[in-house]
């Protein structure tokens, strides 16, 4: 019955709510078919929070068929502007529920309450409005040819869309995917980590209670290689958005083959941030440190691997290293005083330490940290000192491989040509910094660097209105701004002979 489908929880804070635990298709709650089920951790103390159900391909048949239903029934003939005004509704209902949807999420993935609530849910109330703004603002041209000839083209929907998102910003993922998504008039399964089900749940009430017709937006929580694969390989999908690792985005890219589906990849990165003699040291430092340790370095635009001039090396290290021991406060998320949190999971927390081990035994300096943390409360949770190597060398795995933790390798650069040279030696290509105060060079590296995006005496600047993106192994596609809605439609062509010839 529907009431075994939420459970009433109390959160770490002292917030009491109900927290739904089924699939939401169709505006219902429903059991998963076969009743399988994902145990939601708390990271900060290893407690089990709830169990949700999990999709079966059964499951994302109904849903499948859900979004497919309502994309040629009612959505379809909802005005633009109405499928404006319900996702400008659903904005305004996230904004009046962000301190329950950020103290789930904390509660859940780790992240600190204050960022969650002021930047996480920010960002999901910002991206929502801005795509309000364009529903009813999509057209498509009239082309002139010959005077013979009447040619335009109509923007349609793509279809039926699956997203799969990740777990290290779980409530702002979805909102980048759904936004230019009902935007543009699709309808959408979505899929959420494993690691996170939880706050999703609750943002899919909102979603019926802003008035979206049944089926319109469907959540399915559920295991990657079940209900992940279900949908990449769905006849009945007409496209894929994920945003993950490259090589669960490889086996998505093979599955979603079988019908030639769309496809929008937003996947790893092991982005380089260089520093110019002529930087300002003190904004270099202060951006270098937010680039990889701001949000337990759970970013794939993490500016991981920093290049310094060698002239300023050894000042850069100790200045950083002053930094990170003077910012990166570790604690229980909650608490106003915390900047760094748990690693999402068991999995992610091993993986950071074992390549601190890679990095001791390939050679590299290990200049802090390089150990679990286990100050913080019963001595559980998933912590890890901020972890700093220097002397390291481009053929070591720890300058090649995303860690995705916080972690950052520091190795050096004798001039321009070398920097850019280190800067475009990896197999990927999403973010990438410069520091300098000289204007010609920025902007010179800006074009010879090999990334989708590239900060100027930043890191991390992130916009709703601006594409994000990758090139080479870390994406496919753009994300935001005008360049999202491309990523969630077609154009199609009509022609028109005004001439009597034939
Ligand atoms: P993942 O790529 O395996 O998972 C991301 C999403 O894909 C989840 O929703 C998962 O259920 C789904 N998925 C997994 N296998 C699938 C399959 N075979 N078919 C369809 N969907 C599938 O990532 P992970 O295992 O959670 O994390 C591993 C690494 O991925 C991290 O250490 C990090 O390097 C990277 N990562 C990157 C991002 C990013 O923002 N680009 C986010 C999370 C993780």
């Amino acid at each position: 019955s529907q009431s075994d489908l939420a459970v009433q929880l109390t959160a770490p804070n002292g917030r009491v709510y109900s927290q739904p635990i089924g699939l939401f298709i169709n505006n219902e709650w429903v059991a998963s078919s076969k009743g399988d089920k994902i145990a939601s951790i708390n990271p900060t103390d290893e407690s089990e929070i709830v169990s949700v159900h999990a999709a079966e391909p059964e499951d994302i048949d109904k849903a499948v068929n859900a979004a497919r239903a309502a994309l040629k029934g009612p959505w379809r003939d909802i005005s633009s502007s109405e499928r404006g005004d319900l996702m400008f509704k659903l904005s305004q209902l996230v904004e009046q529920n962000k301190e329950l949807l950020a103290t789930i999420e904390t509660w859940d993935n780790g992240k600190p309450y204050s960022v969650a609530v002021n930047e996480d849910l920010a960002e999901v109330t910002n991206t929502l409005k801005y795509y309000a703004g364009w529903a009813d603002k999509i057209h498509g041209q009239t082309i002139e040819t010959t005077a013979a000839k009447l040619a335009y083209t109509i923007r349609e929907p793509i279809g039926v869309c699956a997203q799969i998102i990740p777990w290290n910003y779980p409530l702002a993922m979805a909102a980048w995917k759904l936004g230019p998504a009902l935007a543009t008039g699709n309808t959408i399964i979505l899929k959420p980590a494993e690691q996170t089900p939880l706050s999703i749940l609750v943002f899919a009430n909102l979603i019926k209670e802003a008035g979206f017709p049944p089926g319109v937006v469907n959540i399915v929580n559920g295991h990657g290689r079940v209900a992940g694969a279900a949908l990449a390989q769905h006849l009945g999908v007409d496209k894929i958005a994920f945003t993950g690792s490259t090589g669960t985005a490889r086996e998505i890219m093979k599955m979603a083959a079988v019908n030639l589906k769309n496809i929008t990849l937003e996947t790893g990165g092991k982005s380089p941030l260089l520093v110019f003699d002529d930087a300002d040291l003190e904004q270099a430092v202060k951006w270098s440190h937010l680039g990889i340790f701001s949000n337990m370095g759970q970013i794939c635009t993490a500016t991981s691997r920093i290049l310094v001039q060698e002239g300023i090396y050894d000042k850069f290290v100790e200045a950083f290293k002053k930094q990170t021991l003077e910012t990166s406060k570790i604690g229980d998320p909650f608490s106003d005083e915390t900047y760094q949190g748990p690693q999402v999971t068991k999995a992610q927390y091993e993986r950071v330490l074992s390549y601190i081990e890679t990095g001791k035994s390939e050679g590299a300096t290990l200049a802090m940290g390089g150990e679990a943390y286990k100050n913080v409360g019963n001595g559980r949770g998933f912590f890890i000192s901020p972890t700093i190597f220097t002397n390291v060398k481009s053929d070591m795995r720890v300058f090649r491989e995303e860690v995705f933790g916080p972690f950052v390798v520091i190795a050096s650069f004798k001039d321009e040509a070398e920097a850019v040279q280190k800067a475009n030696d990896t197999t990927y290509g999403l973010g990438s910094a410069v520091f300098t105060k000289d204007i010609v060079k920025a902007h010179r590296i800006a074009r010879n660097i090999e990334a989708g995006m590239v900060w100027i005496n930043s890191s991390q600047d992130c916009d709703y209105r601006i594409p994000f993106g990758g090139v080479k192994q870390s994406g496919i596609g753009r994300e935001l701004g005008e360049a999202g809605l491309d990523a969630y439609s077609n154009k199609k062509a009509v022609h028109v002979n005004l001439g009597n010839w034939l």
